[in-house]
C-alpha cells in the first residue's frame, strides 16, 4: 500500500469513527451483553454447539444430495426449485416470476442473498417498485445505503438519525421524533405497500430439505405478512442453508438469537412449507378479509443460490465458512467492528469477522482484501460462533491468498523488494507488501536491534528515521517504537551461568521458550520469570530458539510462519520427551502453539507441544496447586493492581490463572472487563489503523484511569497490551504480572 493509499484509508476511517462509531458500539455491546447472559442461562452450550456444527458440517459434505432433495419435495408441495448459477441467473429468474404475475411492487424481507444478488436494481430496472419491510432495511433503502452488520443492518444509524432522514423524505404532519413514532410512520407506510403488493420475497435461514421446509427467524412480523399478503412467493436462498430435516432446526433455533442479538429466543421463529395453503388476504373486503379467493392460486418459487458456494465447499480452507449461520457474533465481538462498524468492516454484501471469508467466495479477493486487514487475529470471535469456525483461521488464509495475488487480486509491486532483501528471510513470493515483510520477519530486525543497540534504539527513534518508517513502512510516528535490549535474555541467562537450580535438586524442569520480545525487548519479565520458576523448585533452560511463527503468520505469510513451526517444534519436542514443561511468557506465542500449530504441523506434534506448553501463570498456579510456597515469591502486601489480560488468553481461558496466583500471593486485584486493549501486535504500528487502534482502547483508559483503578499499579499479561497501555496511561508504567511474583524485584 502507497503512503498515500495508507492516508486515504486513514481518513476513511477517521470518518467512520467519528459519524457511525457511537451508534455501532453502543448496539454491538448491547448486543454482547446479552448474548453473555443468555449463554450463561444454557447447560448445554457446549454440546449445542458441537450438534450445530456437527448438522452443518454433514450438510455441506451432502449439498449435492440435498439439493435434489430439496427439489423432489418443493416440487411435490406444487414448488418450484431454481438452482442458479450466479446472481445474474437468479435476477433473470426472478425477473421472470415477477413478469409472469404481472408484477407492478414486490415487497422484501429478510433477505442477506438478496442484497448479494442485489435484486432490487434488477427489478427496479425492469420497472417493478421493490419495498423493504424489515425496518431497518427500510431506512436503509430511504437512506439510499448499503447494510453494516449482517443482523442489525442499520446498526450505524442513531434515532436521532432517522428521525432527521424521514422527516426530510415523506411529507409528514408532525415531525416524528421518538422511537415509537418512527416504528409506527414505517408500520403504516409499509402496510400499504405490503397490500398494492404481488409479488413476496423473503431469504430463509434455513431450507429443510426432506419437507422443503423453510425457517426464518425475525424479531419484526413483516416475514410472514410478506408471506401471507401476495400470493406468489419468491424465497432466495444460499445453498448452504439447508438442512436434513426439520429436527435439525433445534440447536440452531436455541442458538441463533442468543449469539446475535443475545435474545433467548427471537420474538418470531416462522417455519413454512410452501406454497402456503391459508387464503390471502383480500384488503378490499372488510367484511372477509381472508377470503378464499386467491388461496389455489399461490406459487411459490425456491431460489437456490450458488454464486461461487460450490467452489468454496471444494476449498480445503474456505468450505467452513459455508457453516455460518450469520448470526453476527463474530462482528459484534469484534472490537475494530464495534468501532468502525461494517461500512469498514465488510465488502459488497457481508461484513465483520466472517465476511472476509464469504466476500472471498462470492466476490473474489479484490473485495475481501479491502478489508481483510481489519482482522487483527485476536481470536475473540472463536469461542462466540455457534459453530466453531476459525475465523482468524479464515481471514489468515485469505491473507495469504491477496499476498500471493491468488485469483488476481495481487499483491504489490516487487519494485522495492530491495530495500527489505536480507532483512525478509522468507518464503514468500515477490510483490508482498514491504509493510507485511518487515513486520512478518520482527525476528530479523529484532536480532539486528539488539546486536546494535544502544545505538539502533537512538537512530529508530530519530526524526528522519519515523519519517522514513512512516513513508515505506507505514509505522506511524505517533506510536512509540520498542528498544531493543543489548544483551537478549538468552544471553544474560548464559552469562549467569544457566539455573541456579541443578536439575538433579529439582522436582520439575522447564524450558523457557524466548519468545520474540521477551528475549529481546521485555528482558526484564523474562528474568523475573526465571526467578519465580526457580523460587518454586524448578530447574529452568532458556535456549536460543527461532521464534514462533506469529509474526509472518499476523501478515498472513504462512508459508514462513510454517517454517518457523517446523524450527521451533523439533527442539521443543525433544524437551518434551525428556520430561521437561515449556514455559511460554507472551500469550500469543502460547496460542500458536495450542492453537494455529494445528494447522501448520502434523496432529500427533501439535498435540504433544500443545499439552506439554503452559503459560508463565497457568504454571506457577500448577505448581502452587502441587504445593510450592506462595512465600517464595514477593508478597504483594495488599498492593492494589489493575489487571488486563490477553485476547488470546482469554480465548484459551487462561486468565483465571492470574488472578488466583496474584489474590494467593496478597495483591489486591481488579481485573479489566474490556476485551480489547487495541494494539493487537503490529496493528497498532500501522499508520492507516493508528487512529482505530486508539478508538479501540479508549473503554481501557476509562476503566484504569476511574476513581477505584487510577492508583492501581498496572499489570498485563501480552507485549502489545502493555505497549498498548503505556500509550493510553501516558507515563503510567505497565508490567507483566509475574514482575510482581519476582523474588528479587
Ligand atoms: S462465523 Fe459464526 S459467529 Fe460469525 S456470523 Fe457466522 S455463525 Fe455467526
Amino acid at each position: 500500500m502507497s503512503s498515500k493509499s495508507r492516508d486515504a484509508k486513514a481518513a476513511e476511517i477517521r470518518r467512520l469513527l467519528a459519524e457511525e462509531g457511537a451508534s455501532v458500539a453502543e448496539n454491538t455491546r448491547g448486543f454482547n451483553e446479552g448474548r453473555y447472559e443468555s449463554v450463561a442461562r444454557l447447560d448445554d452450550y457446549d454440546e449445542l454447539k458441537a450438534e450445530a456444527r456437527a448438522i452443518k458440517e454433514d450438510a455441506i459434505e451432502r449439498l449435492p444430495e440435498l439439493i435434489e432433495e430439496v427439489r423432489e419435495s418443493v416440487e411435490a408441495n406444487g414448488g418450484t426449485v431454481y438452482l442458479a448459477d450466479d446472481a445474474a441467473d437468479a435476477n433473470q429468474y426472478i425477473a421472470e416470476v415477477v413478469k409472469d404475475r404481472d408484477a407492478d411492487t414486490v415487497v422484501k424481507s429478510k433477505s442477506m442473498t438478496s442484497e448479494e444478488i442485489a435484486v432490487n436494481d434488477h427489478l427496479e430496472a425492469r420497472g417493478t417498485e421493490v419495498w423493504e419491510t424489515d425496518l431497518g432495511e427500510f431506512v436503509l433503502q430511504v437512506a439510499d445505503e448499503a447494510p453494516s452488520h449482517i443482523v442489525a443492518p442499520a446498526i450505524h444509524k442513531s434515532r436521532e438519525g432517522i428521525a432527521e432522514l424521514f422527516n426530510a423524505h415523506f411529507d409528514v404532519a408532525e415531525p416524528l421524533e421518538t422511537a415509537e413514532e418512527l416504528t409506527q410512520f414505517a408500520r403504516e407506510y409499509l402496510g400499504e405497500r405490503i397490500e398494492e403488493a404481488e409479488v413476496g420475497m423473503t431469504g430463509a435461514n434455513f431450507v429443510a430439505a426432506e419437507s422443503g421446509t423453510m425457517a426464518l427467524v425475525t424479531s419484526e412480523g413483516n416475514a410472514r405478512k410478506t408471506i401471507q399478503a401476495t400470493d406468489t412467493q419468491v424465497a432466495v436462498a444460499g445453498v448452504e442453508k439447508l438442512i436434513p430435516t426439520v429436527s435439525d432446526l433445534q440447536p440452531f433455533v436455541e442458538l441463533i438469537g442468543r449469539s446475535g442479538t443475545g435474545q433467548d429466543i427471537t420474538s418470531y421463529v416462522s417455519l413454512f412449507t410452501p406454497p402456503v395453503e391459508s387464503p390471502t388476504v383480500d384488503f378490499a373486503d372488510d367484511e372477509t378479509p381472508l377470503s378464499e379467493v386467491g388461496s389455489d392460486d399461490r406459487e411459490f418459487h425456491l431460489v437456490l443460490i450458488d454464486n461461487g458456494r460450490t467452489a468454496m465447499r471444494e476449498d480445503d480452507q474456505l468450505r467452513e465458512t459455508l457453516y455460518c449461520i450469520r448470526c453476527s457474533a463474530c462482528a459484534n465481538s469484534c472490537a475494530n467492528f464495534q468501532s468502525v462498524g461494517g461500512h469498514a468492516f465488510g465488502g459488497e454484501t457481508y461484513s465483520g469477522g466472517i465476511a472476509t471469508g464469504w466476500e472471498a467466495g462470492v466476490e473474489g479477493l479484490d473485495t475481501a482484501a479491502e478489508f481483510n486487514d481489519l482482522c487483527t487475529g485476536c481470536s475473540r470471535c472463536v469461542n462466540q460462533c455457534p459453530v466453531n469456525i476459525d475465523i482468524p483461521w479464515i481471514n489468515t488464509v485469505v491473507r495469504d491468498r491477496i499476498n500471493r495475488g491468488d485469483g488476481g487480486a495481487g499483491g504489490e509491486s516487487a519494485e522495492f523488494d530491495w530495500l527489505v532483501e536480507g532483512l525478509t528471510p522468507d518464503e514468500e513470493p515477490g510483490g508482498v507488501s514491504l509493510q507485511k515483510r518487515f513486520f512478518g520477519n520482527f525476528e530479523t530486525v529484532a536480532k539486528v536491534g539488539s546486536a546494535l543497540a544502544p545505538a539502533s534504539n537512538w537512530l529508530a527513534d530519530r526524526a528522519p528515521s519515523r519519517w522514513a518508517m512512516e513513508r515505506i513502512l507505514g509505522i506511524d510516528r505517533r506510536r512509540e517504537l520498542p528498544a531493543f535490549e543489548s544483551q537478549t535474555l538468552v544471553e544474560w541467562f548464559e552469562a549467569r551461568g544457566g539455573s541456579r537450580i541443578a536439575p538433579t535438586a529439582a522436582d520439575r524442569e522447564a524450558v523457557l521458550y524466548p519468545d520474540l520480545y521477551t528475549n529481546h525487548v521485555q528482558v526484564k519479565r523474562g528474568k523475573a520469570a526465571i526467578r519465580v520458576l526457580e523460587a518454586l523448585g524448578v530447574s529452568v533452560r532458556v535456549p536460543e530458539m527461532a521464534s514462533s511463527g506469529r509474526a509472518p503468520l499476523s501478515q498472513g505469510m504462512i508459508a514462513t510462519a510454517e517454517r518457523h513451526a517446523e524450527e521451533v517444534a523439533p527442539p521443543l519436542l525433544d524437551h518434551i520427551e525428556a520430561g521437561r514443561d515449556v514455559v511460554v511468557v507472551e500469550p500469543s506465542d502460547l496460542a500458536m502453539f495450542e492453537r494455529e500449530y494445528g494447522k501448520l504441523l502434523d496432529g500427533e506434534r501439535h498435540r504433544a507441544l500443545a499439552d506439554g506448553s503452559y503459560e508463565v501463570l497457568e504454571y506457577v498456579y500448577g505448581l502452587l496447586e502441587h504445593g510450592e510456597e506462595v512465600e517464595s515469591l514477593a508478597a504483594g502486601e495488599g498492593e492494589a493492581v489493575a489487571y488486563h489480560s490477553h485476547c488470546q488468553q482469554r480465548t484459551l481461558d487462561l486468565e483465571p490463572y492470574t488472578t488466583a496466583v496474584l489474590d494467593a500471593a496478597d495483591y489486591d486485584v481488579i481485573t479489566s472487563d474490556v476485551e480489547c486493549c487495541g494494539m493487537a501486535g503490529s496493528f497498532g504500528y500501522k499508520a492507516e489503523y493508528y487512529d482505530l487502534s486508539m478508538d479501540v482502547g479508549e473503554q481501557l483508559r476509562d476503566q484504569f484511569t476511574a476513581p477505584e483503578t487510577s492508583d492501581r499499579t498496572v499489570v498485563a499479561s501480552g507485549t502489545s497490551c502493555l505497549e498498548q497501555l503505556d500509550s493510553l496511561l501516558l507515563g503510567r508504567e505497565s508490567r507483566h504480572p509475574v514482575e510482581l511474583l519476582d523474588p528479587k524485584q
